[in-house]
């Protein structure tokens, strides 16, 4: 086999074939290649397939480790190449007797696992409330990434109410699962680890097996994993871990960065081996990783070089808002794209997926067709489908389908049994099911607990349809969220799940509010049905197909290990990147730090940095503050037009005139999802409030949608008012925020 296309390390790493191996280097250098190199001459060598085992993070490497082996001429037939959970799944089907199961075992998803969980809840007599099910979840998932069972829960968290409660349903979980034959995927690997610990035997079986073991990022591994590669490893040693501890990212995951800093202590007589020639970036980028990674204290110093010349400088815009700076990326992705590169090469790396729907939106403009990898689409989340099928029952009653969707969203007790009888009298009734649940009658015969609430639901749509033209579509879209109690429901999970639900819902706000500006800008208003028309439209234009390939959409996190001729990253602001939440700490700090090392590293060629000076996020327009990682990067290799073309001076839209581009000044981190929440709700609550507004004729008010005007007339439930800009108009009292002036 041809080695030469290796270096000198390389070449050393791929053919150093017994006793421990630790490839410990930065991004590009070839880890990856090396591995792939290092199996196919394991085979050349002799050994089987069947006695080599490598554990890639996601399915989708492990199937191009796969195909890049059998491209270097070696059949892979027998050979595991495979993430830690299939591993895990075959070694269990093997043994599933061993492991306590019978034949068959299920594995239950996270849906199943909700369901069951709440079934536990409703036998504890427990309050889904007090204990969200997401939240329950997340705690039996955390103990279990750390290998401890009910009983170590208890014992480590120690005694008291709510750690007692949280103890019996997670032991009950265990019960049920196991009497359903069944496990969950954090079972898998728990289970996996039990296995081999528990039966001598099988693990040694195993070992005899897998004489060759490889683990690609094994700086992202967690505790259990890690136990069972050391297991499985101990006898041969013959272990080739392959990683880079900046790019660490999995911490909030349970990734143990010192599994890959201590394997010198647990393997005292490994190898180590360090690449540090980059074939992947040229110098430019090169040079800008490094200056950001290198502000974190807690790492090995290791300095990557390249061949390549330094190549194009990196281009950093800051653009005067969100929206620009859509339009700027989409606008760069045309002009460069060509005959020197396809609509592939492209990448847009952001770091939350509620950043992709202004990407979307300006990239569908201009017909580039795009591709978003893990994490749905803006319209796809169900979020959004929920929201736009409450306000499709505000423009259309009628609408049965969007009735169906959110009859139980969030949920309210209501069957599929209970949904199914609606709908059978709703159609001997010739009405709507809206119209039929809306009859007080047959609330009343709806189950106990439903009650309420669906006649909350029923009242808030009401009040939607009969106002819609006096309220804007953001006052209807927050009445929505917080008097259906969608919102709270969501709050009350309290999960990293949740709180990124709220995100795109808030997302989802921005994206009604450029909506009625860009109307307004036009001098029209905006009107409800003209919103779900759009976007009815978008959601079915979907992704544009193409020849060509397409530009790449995906966060960060998911680009690990990935390569692209050009990428951009935008959001380059504080309180975005790095996250809010992030910047309390400077454990927190470092871990977006090495993201951001990450996402640098991903560009083979060009790279283009973006921030907007001006951020509509959850629903509130802010100034923002440059990117902590924006000042430490070397300016040397900043393309200096990328800032006079674009630079923050060139406010045509900023509404207050601020100079923003400075680092302090007004800016601010941009405001957290919650503090969005407070205000909604302030809102609906002054909207409220302003029923018992004491108005006489002659007063002046001010009204969220059209300004100020004089009170002619008002009784009990209505207010007439002159508006300075629209005239007369009649409103209900308690739906739009009305002040008395
Ligand atoms: P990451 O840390 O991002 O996972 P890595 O260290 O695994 O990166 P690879 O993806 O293996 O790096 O390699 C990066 C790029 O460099 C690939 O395009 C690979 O083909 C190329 N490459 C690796 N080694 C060599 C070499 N010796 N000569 C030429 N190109 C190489
Ligand atoms: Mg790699």
């Amino acid at each position: 086999m041809n080695l030469d296309n290796l270096n000198i390390q390389q070449k050393e790493a791929a053919t150093h074939t017994e006793g421990p191996l630790l490839i410990l280097a930065g991004a590009g250098s070839g880890k990856t290649a090396t591995m792939t190199h290092r199996i196919a001459y394991l085979v050349e060598q002799g050994v089987s397939p069947y006695n080599i085992l490598a554990v890639t993070f996601t399915n989708k490497a492990a199937a191009e480790m796969r195909q890049r082996v059998e491209g270097l001429g070696v059949s892979c037939r027998g050979m595991w190449i495979l993430t830690f959970h299939s591993m895990s799944l075959r070694m269990l089907r093997e043994y599933y007797e061993a492991a306590g199961y019978e034949k068959n075992f299920v594995v239950y998803d996270t849906v199943d696992q909700k369901t069951l969980l709440k079934s536990i809840l409703k036998d504890l007599n427990m309050d889904t409330k007090e204990y969200p099910v997401n939240y329950l979840g997340a705690i039996i998932s955390h103990e279990k990434e750390a290998d401890r069972g009910p009983e170590e829960y208890i014992r480590t968290e120690g005694e008291n109410f709510k750690s007692r409660a949280i103890y019996q349903v997670y032991k009950e979980y265990q019960k049920r699962l196991k009497s359903n034959n069944a496990m969950d995927f954090d079972d898998l690997l728990r289970n996996a680890l039990h296995l081999l610990r528990d039966h001598p035997a099988i693990l040694e079986e195993y070992r005899d097996r897998f004489r060759y073991i490889m683990v690609d990022e094994y700086q992202d591994t967690n505790r259990i994993q890690y136990l069972i590669i050391r297991l499985l490893a101990q006898v041969h040693k013959n272990l080739c871990v392959v990683g880079d501890d900046d790019q660490c990212i999995y911490q909030w995951r349970g990734a143990d960065i010192r599994n890959i800093l201590d394997f010198e202590k647990d393997f005292p007589s490994a190898k180590v081996i360090k690449l540090e020639q980059n074939y992947r970036s040229c110098g430019n980028i090169l040079t800008a990783a490094h200056s950001v990674i290198r502000n974190n204290k807690g790492r090995k110093p290791k300095k990557l070089w390249t061949e390549q010349d330094e190549g194009h400088k990196i281009v950093y815009s800051r653009l005067d808002s969100d929206k620009e700076e859509a339009a700027y990326v989409a606008g760069e992705i045309q002009l460069l794209q060509g005959p020197s590169a396809s609509y592939d090469d492209f990448a847009i790396l952001y770091r939350t997926n509620a950043q992709s729907r202004l990407f979307e939106d300006a990239l569908r403009r201009k017909h580039i067709p795009y591709q978003i990898l893990s994490g749905f689409s803006f319209y796809e989340r169900k979020e959004t489908k929920d929201m736009i099928s409450y306000m499709r029952l505000v423009t259309n009653p009628m609408d049965d389908m969007a009735f169906m969707r959110i009859i139980n969203e969030p949920k309210r007790g209501i069957g599929a049994k209970t949904v199914d009888k609606l709908r059978a009298l709703a159609s001997v009734r010739g009405q709507s099911m809206l119209h039929t649940v809306s009859d007080p009658e047959i609330i009343a015969g709806l189950p106990a607990k439903a009650r309420d609430s669906v006649r909350e639901m029923t009242q808030v749509i009401d009040l939607c349809r009969r106002e819609k033209e006096n309220l804007r579509i953001g006052d209807i879209y927050d009445s929505l969220l917080v008097r259906t109690g969608y919102m709270k429901a969501l709050e009350d999970e309290n999960t990293i799940e949740s709180e990124g639900r709220i995100e795109n819902l808030m997302d989802f706000k921005s994206f009604i509010y450029d909506f009625e500006k860009e109307k307004q800008d036009a001098g029209e208003t905006a009107t409800l049905e003209e919103f779900l028309e759009k976007v009815a439209t978008d959601g079915d234009a979907d992704k544009y197909e193409s020849e060509s390939g397409k530009v790449t959409l995906m966060t960060l996190h998911s680009a690990k290990g990935l390569e692209f001729p050009i990428v951009f990253m935008p959001g380059m602001e504080d309180g975005l990147f790095p996250g809010h939440r992030a910047m309390d700490s400077e454990e927190g700090m470092e871990e977006e730090r090495r993201l951001c090392y990450v996402g640098i590293t991903r560009a083979k060629e060009r790279l283009f940095l973006t921030g907007a000076a001006y951020r509509v996020m959850y629903g509130h327009g802010d100034y923002t503050r440059e990117s902590a990682f924006m000042r430490e990067l070397d300016s040397k290799v900043l393309d200096p037009a990328g800032d006079t073309v674009y630079s923050p001076t060139r406010r045509t839209n900023n509404p207050l005139g601020i100079d923003t581009g400075s680092l302090d000044g007004f800016a601010k981190p941009a405001e957290k999802p919650y503090d969005y929440l407070a205000r909604a709700r302030r809102e609906v609550k002054a909207a409220d409030s302003a029923k018992d507004l004491a108005l006489s004729p002659g007063d002046r008010v001010s009204h969220g949608k059209f300004g100020e005007g004089l009170v002619l007339e008002e009784d009990e439930k209505t207010v007439t008012v002159i508006f300075d800009s629209v005239g007369r108009k009649k409103l209900a009292k308690g739906v739009a925020p009305l002040k008395k002036i």
